[in-house]
């Protein structure tokens, strides 16, 4: 191998799997992480130029094992998958996770009590909740799965708020606050500490969440939940209903009340309404792996905790989220879109000429860390990925030269040439096989020609 060749493969070889330096939360930089690994004077940020302050609490509650299944495309995965889904929830530092509405049905009942005794068993870090209705036929069993496995299990209470689920159900304010004040109380009776969540928040009248988040606190619930329930709310009506609910809140006289944010993103806002959310003063985040749930679904809980972290805002190692992401997409049919940001087939593929010689060029200045952000907003070591560079009809010669060298391809100028004309002629991006072809003839050629 030419001396080029084996410089440029140790160039690749690199270990861009290497874990993200972890530091406890009271020393994460409030500069982004990216700013905090690549020299600051080649990235201006302008996102810390005036930031958001920082929530004094970020907590993570991953809703794929209940809201996400709601997808009318996932598939119900089996036990034992969602046992390993939950390991792997555990270990990227999910902090609670929703693991079923045992009122829907004794099959529920029994997945929740194997994925609590999971819990005990493995010894994992996150608290476990259930979702029920306010009644008390949902309440009674995740008290009795509470007593049989030892595992605390926060009930989750909901109820439809908004005026237009009110018409539609014949309800009266009334009748809800009735509901409310009955299953709270029961649930706190049973020992089981309550967050009660107002369903569809986000269109419901101020008057209406006032009552009703006041009974719900009188009656015990520990923690409100704002739910943007069809994935109405703007970053303003997000930050506006959780300053609202904080109002109402502190007028209880109750300021160990937490307010959670529950997202979807019919309007493809589940992120960012998430971070407004946390601005004006929630505390806890839900989401799914892939934002996998009813029509749409929730916000994706990946992508909100990559950005968390670019924000400095949460500390974690997301080195294994794509394996999270992987297990769920399995498990569930749900596909990972080629276009999905960070975790899709091609978040860090690039063929087109300028983009991969900056990258190439970076390569060779032997910074890898230069050469995973030059082109990235997001760099791929963050989650365990690494660039590539792929050969197209939009590539340049030095595509081809770098492609070759990852490939420990000692490469002359007719290989190149001869790959490059074929990109140029094709309408895709040139796949593995359909390369080495073009060099197993480039060598027969170059045989040929020595031969004669
Ligand atoms: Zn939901």
């Amino acid at each position: 191998m030419p001396s080029c060749g084996r410089r440029f493969v140790a160039a690749c070889g690199w270990d861009w799997h290497r874990p993200v330096p972890s530091s406890s939360p009271a020393s994460v930089p409030r500069s982004s992480w990216r700013g905090a690994s690549v020299d600051k004077a080649l990235i201006y940020d302008w996102n810390v130029d005036q930031p958001s302050p920082r929530p004094p609490l970020v907590i993570l509650n991953d809703e794929t094992l209940r809201d996400g299944l709601q997808s009318p495309s996932a598939r119900a995965p089996s036990i034992d998958q969602k046992i390993h889904i939950l390991h792997l929830l555990d270990d990227i530092g999910i902090d609670t996770a929703d693991i079923g509405l045992p009122g829907a049905g004794a099959h529920v009942v029994r997945d929740v009590e194997v994925l609590a005794r999971a819990i005990v068993e493995g010894r994992l870090r996150l608290q476990a909740n259930c979702a029920a209705r306010t009644l008390i036929a949902d309440i009674q069993p995740i008290a009795e799965i509470v007593q049989r496995t030892g595992l605390p299990i926060e009930c989750c209470c909901f109820i439809g708020s908004s005026p237009i689920r009110q018409y539609a159900e014949d309800w009266t304010v009334d009748h809800l606050q009735r509901c409310t004040e009955e299953a709270v109380g029961f649930a706190v009776a049973q020992g089981l500490r309550v967050m009660y969540v107002t369903e569809d928040t986000t269109r419901s009248k101020p008057e209406t969440l006032r009552r009703l988040f006041t009974t719900a606190i009188d009656s015990g619930a520990a923690r409100i939940c704002i739910a943007d329930t069809v994935g109405h709310a703007t970053p303003a009506g997000a930050r506006a209903v959780v300053r609202f609910a904080r109002s109402v809140i502190d007028a209880a006289g109750a300021g160990d009340v937490g307010i959670d944010w529950h997202g979807h993103r019919d309007r493809d806002m589940g992120t960012i309404n998430s971070l407004a959310a946390l601005e004006a003063g929630a505390s806890r985040v839900h989401g799914t792996i892939l934002g996998i749930g009813e029509r749409v679904g929730n916000t994706p809980m990946d992508l909100l905790m990559v950005n968390l972290v670019l924000m400095g805002w949460i500390d974690r190692d997301l080195t294994r989220l794509n394996d999270l992401v992987r297990a769920v997409s399995d498990a569930t049919g749900e596909p990972v879109p080629d276009n999905y940001p960070v975790f899709g087939r091609d978040a860090f593929r690039t063929a087109t000429g300028v983009h991969a010689a900056a990258v190439v060029k970076a390569f060779r200045k032997n910074d890898p860390e230069l050469a995973d952000t030059v082109y990235s907003g997001v760099p791929a070591r963050l989650v365990g990925r690494s660039q590539q560079i792929e050969i197209g009809p939009m590539s340049g010669k030095s595509n081809v030269v770098f492609w070759l060298e990852c490939h420990g391809v000692t490469a002359d100028e007719d290989m190149v040439d001869r790959i490059f004309r074929r990109a140029k002629s094709s309408s895709t991006v040139l796949s593995e096989q359909e390369i080495l072809r073009e060099l197993e003839a480039a060598r027969a050629y170059a045989t040929t020609r020595l031969d004669a």
